[in-house]
């Protein structure tokens, strides 16, 4: 072997090729499988990111707010990467990039700083604070130095700064997202209850979605239903602005006044319970009007539990453009369900898109036979078995909770399914298994505009079903003998 110099090189170890061959049929095999699950004080490739990209996630959901780490510039450089390679957009976020003087006299200089230096370039209507591992591990304390920031005149006093304390040693970017969510919330609607005030709008909470259509199929069917709305919060026109020419460095995002005046809504739904249960209970103790939590509406059936719910709520009857969309989907899932009936899946994700998967499989017949998440909780586990119990096409799957991809790997090598439901770092897996991997959730950094196709309502249901039954129909078309290849599917 040479080196880039095409000088010889000579490896320390040489492996011979029949132990790497014996390895490699070894990782796919059942008593490796058991070993992989043994595993206890090691994670390979986890299915989720870390707290403070959830929460840059949310600060780009506000009107002209910047988002802010307190941390290293490194971490801030993988928060804004990852956000970019999936929307394919900028993510600007600043840093007060501390480094060894700051973690070991504490991260204040360098935030004052760089909030001096934010509000000079860069003219934000709120800023975002939130942390990375390193100020957590020697506990700055975030309401101390904002406080200090104020009275010293760093910043002006009547600008919002938020901060969540967002530590990545626990929890994954759904967590970051609910604090930073209810930061924002609570900084931005303090003493603005008025007694007796209701805006007559629903307040929908989508959660930690990374999916920019489904902001716009939220917008589109309370429009249907004529009931006016505030989300909490839009990143669908952040991270899909029209490329015109111009660079709005705060595009799209909740307007602050309406995120303010949410407090007196006539309703609030969340529909990402587990992305959001911090500023659920918090809404639930503060906000005027009705809260209810429901699930992520992906399917007929979650779907139809979020339209009924919104009619029953504003006292509307469903309207017959929305009746007629259903009745559009379900003859697009009635076309096609014979090409994923009895299919086997393994699917992975955060709890909100997992639930929503599993309900939309067994709907379509399929089987949802390895279910995945690597960071779940009880009430998940309880939730996708109730789920599976109540359906025929339910049996024999199985939950595997706090697991990783490398887990995923091991099941689908061993027991195998027709294809995986997950992200971009699923493809190891289903490229080792023969299988297509069919990508919905976040990141999804090796497809094109994936995060423009909704993935709720019933257009979701569409669009699911249109990926996934054409798909096996072209592994029909790419695998059968000359005899099979026929015109019609
Ligand atoms: S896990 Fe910690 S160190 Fe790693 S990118 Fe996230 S915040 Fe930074």
């Amino acid at each position: 072997m040479s080196n880039l110099l095409g000088l010889e090189v000579k490896k320390v170890t040489e492996t011979p090729p029949e132990e790497v061959e014996r390895v490699r049929n070894w990782i796919n095999s059942e008593e490796y499988k058991e070993k992989n699950f043994a595993r206890q004080a090691l994670v390979v490739n986890p299915a989720h990111a870390c707290q403070p990209l959830g929460a840059q996630l949310c600060a780009h959901s506000f009107e002209g707010t910047l988002p802010f780490v307190h941390g290293s510039q490194g971490c801030a450089s993988y928060y804004r990467s990852t956000l970019n390679r999936h929307f394919r957009e900028p993510a600007p976020a600043v840093s007060d990039a501390m480094s060894e003087d700051g973690a070991v006299f504490g991260g204040q200089n360098n935030l004052h700083e760089g909030l001096e230096n934010a509000v000079a370039l860069y003219k934000p209507k709120m800023i975002a604070v939130f942390t990375s591992c390193m100020p957590e591990v020697i506990g700055d304390d975030l309401t101390a130095f904002i406080k200090n920031a104020k009275q010293k005149s760093i910043v002006p006093k009547d600008l919002q700064i938020p901060y969540a304390n967002t530590p990545s040693f626990n929890g994954t970017h759904i967590h970051g997202y609910d604090s930073m969510l209810v930061s924002i919330l609570q900084t931005l609607t303090e003493g603005k209850q008025v007694e007796g005030r209701c805006t007559g709008k629903v307040n929908i909470i989508p959660g930690c979605d990374f999916n920019t259509g489904d902001y716009r199929e939220y917008k589109r069917i309370l429009k249907e239903f004529g009931v006016p709305y505030t989300i909490l919060a839009d990143v669908g026109d952040t991270f899909d602005s029209p490329c015109d020419g111009t660079y709005n460095i705060y595009a799209g995002g909740t307007k602050l006044e309406d995120a303010a005046d949410s407090i007196n809504g006539k309703a609030t739904i969340t529909l990402g319970p587990y992305a959001t249960p911090k500023t659920f209970n918090w809404i639930k103790d503060n906000y005027s009007g009705k809260h209810v939590s429901m699930s992520m509406p992906m399917g007929i059936e979650k779907t139809d539990a979020f339209i009924m719910k919104v009619a029953e709520l504003f006292g509307k009857e469903v309207p017959a453009s929305l009746k007629n969309e259903r009745g559009r989907a379900v003859d697009a899932v009635t076309d096609s369900h014979q090409y994923m009936h009895g299919k086997k899946f393994a699917v992975y994700g955060d709890p909100d898109y997992l639930t929503g998967y599993v309900s939309f499989l067994l709907e379509m017949g399929a089987r949802p036979h390895h279910i995945l998440c690597s960071r779940g909780s009880k009430k998940l586990e309880k939730e996708l078995q109730t789920l599976l119990d109540g359906s025929m096409y339910g049996k024999g799957c199985k939950i595997y909770m706090n697991k990783d991809l490398w887990h995923l790997r091991s099941l689908v090598m061993t027991d195998r399914v027709d294809a995986i439901i997950g992200d971009t770092h699923g493809k190891f897996a289903a490229r080792d298994a023969g299988i297509p991997l069919f990508r919905f959730g976040f990141p999804v950094f090796d497809r094109v505009n994936k995060h423009r196709y909704p993935i709720i309502g019933y257009q979701g249901v569409v669009n699911m079903v249109t990926e996934i039954c054409n798909k096996f129909i072209d592994i029909k078309d790419e695998t059968c003998e000359d005899r099979y290849f026929e015109m019609m599917r």
